[in-house]
């Protein structure tokens, strides 16, 4: 979750009007007549600073809100209930877009700006410090999505509301920064056969006139980027583990096989879990004099950004190997995010991108140019390639799926290949020649071998349905928070579980509380990567969750802690241990991999979610373990967690809790680890030491990934 740095808009200069009506508030109590100030636009965060607002504490939001994917509008109403914390004229709430119908102050009409995401409110009468005040906002419109495809997200058939840090004021009203908590309830309305999925625990559903009303409730204290009303068809599972109440959603969509575009059989490319790829469905073709073009059908779903489908070609014999656009429109010369990670990978892949001085990647190498789909086609599509370049002559031809070596979808599908002679035309049916003269050619040279390959069968031939293999990884729920207890303390709260939409491309997982919601992509790769993000996310209901940060600096006492879980849960069992996995990481960035040049306790907003912060905040917490030894260590975490419960945290606060259970003074480490733009020197052979070959997949293992949350 990418986002630009906000530029900070002077929300309240449209007010003056407002001032003047508020210079004499109204207030008929005796004693001395308080002085009333409006609250601040921007709770303070130097990152956001219109993000939250100032002068009150909310304490519960009552969202009712309608959805209709028909239309995409959302309407409701929402009742916050905050404290003022001064003696406010006025208040802001955050609220980007939607248009407001009416606000209310404690039942009273009250008057109301809104522009550039801020919604002033101008009570009728002001409100002393430390009283309680109920504001119920009427409002509806169409949810916008943010620019970086996060946020309320549209979908097919309803809309996936997930985003970090910015969401909740896209939806609701609200107070919008972690650093002001609130519990929740959720009455959500939808049409009759839909499901709402919000936080918390369900308080059951009723249907009337066609509409389905879901009701949800959120007691403990919550983030508000954390909530969620994730609407559209869904599987619950809903049931009781160790006192907390699991409910668990995935789209029935997502257990529906990819189907043969005719016939029985098609090509099935396969997914490799973890392992990298480069799978070539070859043929040879004769090209008649006046040209020809190679059509097929495929329904692709690979890795957004990271793993592509292309067409090479070369002349048979020669070394002119390039990549062919689908003169339909599927394919671009965008090389992505894997490149040029992968071109370690797969060195052939030099044939067709290069990387300049500065690391960046341009689609031409060394003898063609890159032309390549990535993410899913949503449904079978027709692919067309021109091969009039060989006119009169042969072409060696390959259907190549590529991936990189963490996270796949579940591949691509290709059916009814047409030739201009016809020779080679194929839907792979079980005719006693299945491939028609296509070659499963196996990766180039310098590609590891594929585990497997190119196979033309059945829909049962098939890899797992995303669905199939997302349940079987909710499965590990239970295991998964029993070591997490055992870890941390307590689980902190009354309701857990997941959620995964059909929707491609979202790319990332993130905490929810109480209902982590994950990309449907990281169930397309291994057992191992689906187990280790839902360590990860459920390790945050801990770290990020209940324990939230005062500031989005503090970002690493979410995610460092958040990825050491991951660490933890690979030493358990037995994959690696934790020292191992610091040494590959540590080993896998020299001193001069900028890398190092993130300061991760102060990461800056446009490296909020840069892999350092996880990475190397991981590490920080590695560090501490063995300057500490592990009974203190432990009982940091768990005291930590247990002391700050539903509360707010600084890293100072960390650092000197740390510092409190250990007896010893940990300045030097925090600053060297947190606060050092550079790789810190580590004692003895550690630093000298090679990567260990078979690593866990890691959830922020890979630089500037944006697959995280
Ligand atoms: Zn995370």
């Amino acid at each position: 979750m990418r986002r630009p740095a906000l530029v900070l808009v002077s929300s309240l200069c449209g007010v003056a009007l407002a001032a003047a009506v508020l210079a004499a508030p109204a207030d008929a109590r005796p004693g001395p007549r308080p002085h009333f100030t409006p609250g601040a636009a921007g709770i303070g965060d130097p990152y956001f600073p219109t993000d939250g607002n100032g002068g009150y504490d909310a304490r519960h939001y009552a969202l009712d809100v309608r959805y209709d994917p028909a239309t995409d509008r959302l309407t409701g109403t929402a009742r916050i209930r905050a404290t003022a914390t001064q003696n406010l004229s006025r208040f802001n709430l955050d609220l980007d877009g939607l248009t407001v119908r009416s606000v209310r102050v404690d039942g009273r009409r009250a008057s109301w700006r809104h522009r550039d995401g801020e919604l002033t409110v101008i009570p009728a009468r002001g409100l002393r410090k430390r009283t309680s005040f109920t504001t119920e906002v009427t409002y509806g419109g169409v949810p916008q999505t943010l620019e970086d495809g996060s946020g309320f997200i549209h979908t097919d058939d309803g809309a996936l509301v997930v985003g970090q840090p910015h969401v909740a004021d896209t939806w609701y009203p609200v107070n919008d920064h972690p650093s002001d908590k609130a519990s929740y309830s959720f009455r959500v309305t939808v049409p009759k056969g839909l499901e709402a999925v919000a936080n918390g625990v369900p308080r059951g559903h009723r249907t009337h006139k066609g509409w389905t009303t879901w009701a949800w409730e959120a007691r403990e204290p919550m983030a508000s980027y954390l909530t969620t009303a994730t609407i559209g068809e869904f599987r619950l599972k809903d049931y009781r583990y160790d006192g907390i109440r699991m409910v668990e959603a995935i789209d029935p969509k997502l257990y529906v096989p990819v189907q043969p575009h005719t016939g029985d059989r098609y090509a099935i490319s396969q997914a490799t879990g973890d392992a990298a790829s480069y799978k070539r469905l070859s043929r040879t073709i004769d090209v008649p004099a006046g040209g020809g073009e190679l059509g097929f059908w495929v329904d692709r779903a690979t890795e957004s950004d990271w793993d592509f489908l292309f067409v090479e070609a070369r002349t048979p014999g020669q070394d002119d190997w390039t990549t062919l656009p689908d003169l339909g429109g599927a394919t671009s010369t965008s090389t992505g995010d894997s490149c040029p990670y992968w071109l370690g990978l797969h060195p052939f892949l030099r044939h067709y991108q290069s990387v300049d001085a500065e690391g960046a990647c341009t689609p031409t190498g060394t003898s063609g140019t890159w032309n390549a789909a990535t993410g899913s086609s949503d449904g079978y599509e027709q692919w067309r390639v021109d091969l009039g370049a060989w006119a009169d002559g042969p072409v060696e031809v390959a259907i190549t799926y590529a991936s990189d070596d963490l996270v796949q979808a579940r591949g691509v599908f290709v059916d009814d290949v047409t030739t201009p002679t016809g020779a080679g035309s194929t839907s792979f049916e079980d005719d006693g020649d299945t491939l028609d003269g296509w070659a499963v050619t196996g990766a180039p040279a310098g590609s590891a071998p594929n585990p497997n390959d190119w196979i033309a069968g059945t829909p049962d031939d098939g890899p797992a349905t995303l669905g199939e293999k997302a349940e079987a990884a909710f499965t590990k729920h239970p295991q998964i928070l029993d070591f997490l207890q055992a870890s941390f303390g307590d689980y902190p709260f009354s309701a857990s579980g997941g959620l995964v939409d059909a929707f491609a491309g979202l790319g990332f997982a993130l905490e929810n509380q109480t209902r982590p919601i994950y990309a449907q992509e990281w169930f397309g790769g291994s057992d191992e990567t689906a187990e280790g993000v839902i360590v990860h996310e459920l390790a945050h209901q801990w770290y990020g969750d209940s324990l939230a940060m005062e500031r989005w600096s503090d970002i690493w006492l979410n995610e460092g802690f958040a990825s050491y879980a991951e660490w933890l849960w690979w030493e358990d069992k037995g994959v690696a241990t934790a020292q191992e996995i610091f040494d590959s990481t540590y080993g896998s960035h020299p001193a001069d991999d900028p890398f190092w040049d993130v300061v991760i306790g102060d990461p800056g907003p446009e490296n909020l979610f840069a892999g350092p912060v996880y990475d190397r905040g991981a590490m920080t917490l590695h560090q501490l373990r063995l300057a500490v030894g592990d009974d203190d260590f432990f009982a940091i975490l768990r005291g930590w967690a247990a002391r700050y419960e539903g509360r707010n945290v600084t890293t100072p606060q960390f650092i000197a809790y740390a510092e409190r259970v250990s007896g010893q003074q940990l300045d030097a480490l925090f600053d060297t680890w947190l606060f050092t733009a550079e790789r810190p020197v580590v004692p003895g052979a550690l630093a000298r030491r090679a990567p260990a070959a078979d690593l866990p997949p890691l959830v922020g293992a890979r630089g500037q990934r944006p697959s995280h949350g």
